[in-house]
């Protein structure tokens, strides 16, 4: 770091007119130098002062009131910072001068001479919570920022770094020594956010979302895949649903979910499914991939295996999880975005209103299969989902079909379809809205009556 006059002169005029400890003197000066923390910047500059000082005291040059202004200044030196260099100046001229160090910085009040108080609170606080890297970020306080502006403006620097900016990094240094852990920018597992007021400083801390990717075997039917609000009350509750707010009586999420919960010590969790079956469908086979995203966890590694076991001991009639492990947030959106390109494998029940003859059956089957793997579906959304859902005309394929015939009223059907067809549709023709359909295909009136996922997979 070059120092040069203009720099010993606004630094003279910080030491003449107000007290500032090392850090936030060395902070004026910041902009000017890299590689040097605020306090060692401080001394540099304190170094050419005090031989400076030292030199024209030496000589005796200039007037007695020279003498005392110039001593004035290095006593301010070392009561603000306790730099042992402008001491030792002190000592020599002043034997019997001792260093209270007694004083409030204008600028920090302080804060960083006590740093290892700060650094304490947020230890004490951090206990509670696993974590390997974490990051440190400040907010303050208006007027103490106001007041390093107007100090600033009066002085004319124009070469200092933020407050706010000094603190987090001076705090993470002294954490990483604490831990053992290192600051981390982009996806710090730990964030802790300093309040910072001219008499105390608040500590606050939060984590990011911890998230577990899975599978799920769901073999109960009738339950959603996620919590339902109850449609009459929205979830308030009320007498009909006996206050539960809930219009099933569990779902999928709600079986998971407590466990992980529990293991993360997490505040809540937000499940994430790639696309959900039908409520009375059953999704077995291969299962559905799944992300639980745990919100403020405490507790990031845990025993997936020992989640799986538990549920599967207390929930395995009705839910099964497996492939359990540990993704980053980001896998949240490919999740998401995956329906389209997956496949989906599905068993039917499928029930006719009419008469079907083996012999018919037999004869149509391959024809059939042959149609409906030739081209797109056409799907208007379906008329049971048109509610909520956009009325729109979607193409959808067909790319594996195969029929067990079961009775004159009841064959199965084992369909692989693009992800987001609607399979009931695909079977009953929706009132003309799917073309082509297995009930125009057969040309009988046709009913799924039972659906299962047996495989989510990829195209
Ligand atoms: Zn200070
Ligand atoms: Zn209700």
């Amino acid at each position: 770091m070059e120092i040069n006059n203009s720099i010993l002169t606004s630094a003279k005029k910080i030491l003449r007119e107000y007290n500032l400890c090392a850090e936030c003197f060395g902070r004026q000066f910041a902009l000017l130098g890299t590689g040097l923390s605020n306090t060692e910047r401080a001394h540099s500059i304190f170094n050419i002062l005090l031989l400076e000082y030292s030199k024209i005291m030496n000589e005796s040059q200039g007037s007695e009131s020279d003498f005392a202004q110039n001593l004035d200044i290095i006593r301010k030196i070392a009561t603000n910072t306790d730099y042992e260099p402008a001491n030792l100046v002190m000592q020599k001229y002043n034997e019997s001068w001792e260093n209270s160090s007694e004083f409030t910085c204008y600028l920090c009040n302080n804060l960083f001479i006590e740093l290892d108080i700060l650094v304490h609170k947020i230890d004490v606080i951090a206990k509670g919570y696993e974590f390997s890297n974490y990051l440190v970020g400040t907010s303050a306080n208006p007027k103490i920022l106001d007041r390093e502006d107007e100090f600033r403006a009066r002085l004319e620097i124009d070469s200092g770094e933020s407050l706010k900016r000094n603190i987090n990094r001076e705090t993470g240094k002294k954490l990483e020594v604490l831990w053992n852990k290192s600051v981390e920018f982009d996806n710090p597992e730990l964030i802790i956010q300093i309040q910072l007021n001219r008499d105390k400083q608040t500590v606050q801390v939060s984590t990011n979302p911890l998230c577990v990717k899975g599978r799920y075997r769901k073999y109960l039917r009738g339950i959603p895949q996620t919590h339902w609000p109850h449609k009459n009350c929205r979830g308030k509750g009320c007498e009909e649903c006996k206050f539960t707010g809930k219009q099933y009586s569990t779902s999928v999420e709600e079986l998971i979910n407590p466990l992980f919960l529990q293991y993360s010590k997490a505040e809540k969790s937000v499940f994430h499914g790639a696309g959900r079956e039908d409520i009375d469908a059953r999704c077995i086979g291969t299962g559905r991939p799944f992300i639980i995203e745990l919100k403020e966890p405490k507790v990031r590694s845990f025993d997936l295996q020992q989640i799986q076991k538990e549920l599967l001991k207390n929930n395995g009639d009705k839910v099964e999880v497996f492939d359990l492990e540990f993704v980053p947030r980001s896998e949240i959106k490919k999740l998401k975005t995956s329906g389209e390109t997956t496949s989906k494998t599905y068993e039917a029940l499928v029930a006719s209103e009419k008469k079907l003859s083996k012999r018919d059956f037999r004869k149509q089957q391959d024809s059939i299969k042959e149609i409906v793997l030739a081209k797109p579906l056409q799907q208007r959304t379906p008329l049971r989902v048109v509610h909520r859902r956009a009325d729109l005309t979607r193409k959808r394929s067909i790319f594996d079909i195969e029929f067990k015939w079961i009775n004159n009223f009841h064959f199965r059907a084992k369909i692989k379809a693009m992800g987001g067809t609607y399979i009931k549709e695909f079977i009953s023709g929706d009132q003309g809205r799917t073309k082509p359909s297995l009930a125009e295909l057969f040309g009988v009136p046709l009913k799924c009556e039972e659906l299962d996922i047996v495989d989510v997979g990829k195209l």
